[in-house]
């Protein structure tokens, strides 16, 4: 139901003429119209908020060039950091099965992060040990942090071995040494090591690389992965550099086991429980204390974007991880996964894909910025706009003024000088005008997203019309006196 404040309708028909005109203008006019915009902004930078930043997945999936992808990623650096990247989050270094084919997702060294010759390369899919360690330097003078993918559900390209648990399986690659697909010599790994083993069958979920899964009960396994002074963690973290960690697969052991992690080495961490169900994902984020990627975020944008075309559901209550734990909450669009996957229904569409960056860069939650949007030319732009937006003015508290088939429409109210923003999120064909109660009384807004130019002024309550563009969005806040 439209709310009663809602005059679309009566302005459709007169907009709809503009609307009509603005898109016959030439370029030469459409720039004429920005300019004075332009000297209305105010310089975003000087509001500051306490959780500024956002993470980078500074990788897609089957990157290229091979043996390349650190010094590609390190050439990027210094415009992310400029951008308000806090944090780049790299796949997992260590040396996988599938040797330079490999992405990491199938660990079987994890000490070689392509300093060894095993699998048929010494250098990584992405590199050498030695362009990782200056790829890391290179983040941390730029005040970025680097988060690695710790990948300890599984393990793939070990030796063949009976394993008396599996009687009759001839079949079992469970044996890492340093002839075995171990070649660093550390963590070497056994059956015992494996699922079922002499504690038990398996654990949480052994459906994912069943006779290679890794059995975190095993003291042994502990032990290497996180708790001695030379363990996988401290490694990456003492050795390397690492700041800190993302959680592959989660569901495939128990959340303690995260926990003693980070006991061990701290740093920011966030898991991926791969479920669009935003009590799964809270209830995990309590039982391992980090935050979670939220999934519920991402099909919410999928489902009211791409296949409702109705955004009333982001007017719901709850229906996310960022609604019931904004601070445990690390939002995202598209990962490497969702890219590739070819059902739309796991993926937000590219026609959609700014809009859905226009929700995660206003609202609260940690957001992620995936490498092939931001580098995509077309969105660049618009991404670093909003990218400003969430590190300045996206602040305070958050109110829905409408969630309907077409608008939603979200204040959030500042702090202090903080003037905050309004959101307005349209996927009609048309632009659609609203009247809005904003803080500002007096003031005249702008669009820092440049996507409307309109510049209305708030009356004395502070009630203003704003507007937004058919399949856009903008971003309202005040301009300069
Ligand atoms: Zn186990
Ligand atoms: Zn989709």
């Amino acid at each position: 139901m439209k709310n009663i404040k809602n005059i679309t309708i009566q302005v459709i028909l007169l907009f709809g003429f503009i609307t009509f005109s603005l898109q016959g203008c030439s370029d030469d006019d459409s720039t004429n119209q920005q300019e004075p915009v332009e000297d209305l902004k105010l310089d975003l930078s000087q509001f500051t908020k306490a959780d500024a930043g956002v993470m980078m997945q500074a990788f897609y999936w089957d990157v290229e060039p091979r043996g390349a992808w650190y010094d590609e990623v390190r050439s990027k650096i210094d415009d992310w950091a400029t951008s308000g990247v806090n944090r780049i989050w790299l796949a997992p270094p260590g040396k996988g099965a599938s040797g330079e084919f490999s992405m990491g997702y199938d660990p079987s060294d994890y000490f070689d992060v392509g300093e060894f010759d095993q699998h048929g390369t010494v250098e990584t899919r992405f590199g050498s040990r030695a362009e990782l360690e200056s790829l890391i330097q290179k983040s941390h003078d730029n005040n970025i942090e680097v988060i690695a993918d710790i990948v300890m559900g599984h393990n793939s390209g070990g030796g063949k071995q009976d394993n008396p648990f599996r009687p009759g399986d001839t079949e079992v690659y469970s044996l890492f040494n340093e002839l075995n697909g171990n070649a660093s010599g550390k963590f070497n790994r056994s059956y015992e090591h494996f699922h079922p083993n002499d504690i038990h069958t398996n654990d949480e979920e052994a459906l994912f690389f069943e006779k290679t899964d890794l059995c975190h009960d095993q003291q042994y396994v502990q032990d290497w992965l996180w708790g001695r002074d030379d363990s996988v963690a401290e490694f990456y973290k003492n050795s390397l550099g690492f700041d800190g960690w993302r959680f592959d697969y989660v569901k495939s052991f128990d959340p303690k086991f995260v926990t003693a992690w980070n006991d061990k080495v701290g740093g920011f961490s966030v898991g991926e429980n791969f479920d669009g169900n935003q009590q799964v994902l809270k209830d995990w984020v309590n039982a391992s204390g980090i935050p979670a990627f939220d999934f519920a975020c991402f099909y919410r944008l999928d489902e009211t974007l791409d296949r409702a075309n109705d955004l009333t559901a982001l007017g719901t209550p709850e229906n996310m991880l960022r609604k019931l734990d904004p601070a445990n909450a690390v939002t995202f669009t598209a990962n490497h996964d969702t890219e590739k996957d070819e059902n739309p229904d796991n993926r937000i569409s590219y026609a959609n894909k700014l809009l859905a960056y226009s929700y995660i860069l206003t609202h609260d939650g940690y957001p992620t910025i995936f490498y092939l949007d931001y580098e995509n030319e077309s969105f660049k732009e618009p991404i670093k706009k909003l990218i400003t937006i969430y590190n300045t003015i996206a602040d305070g508290d958050i109110e829905i003024i409408i969630a309907s088939e077409d608008e939603y429409i979200m204040k959030r109210n500042g702090n202090g000088d903080n003037p905050g923003l309004i959101l307005y999120m349209n996927i009609s064909n048309r632009t659609k005008q609203f009247e809005v109660t904003s803080n500002w009384a007096n003031k005249t807004l702008i669009d820092y997203t440049d996507n409307s130019a309109a510049t209305p002024t708030a009356d004395n309550e502070g009630k203003v019309i704003i507007q937004a563009p058919g399949k856009s969005f903008s971003v309202w806040s005040i301009a300069k006196e």
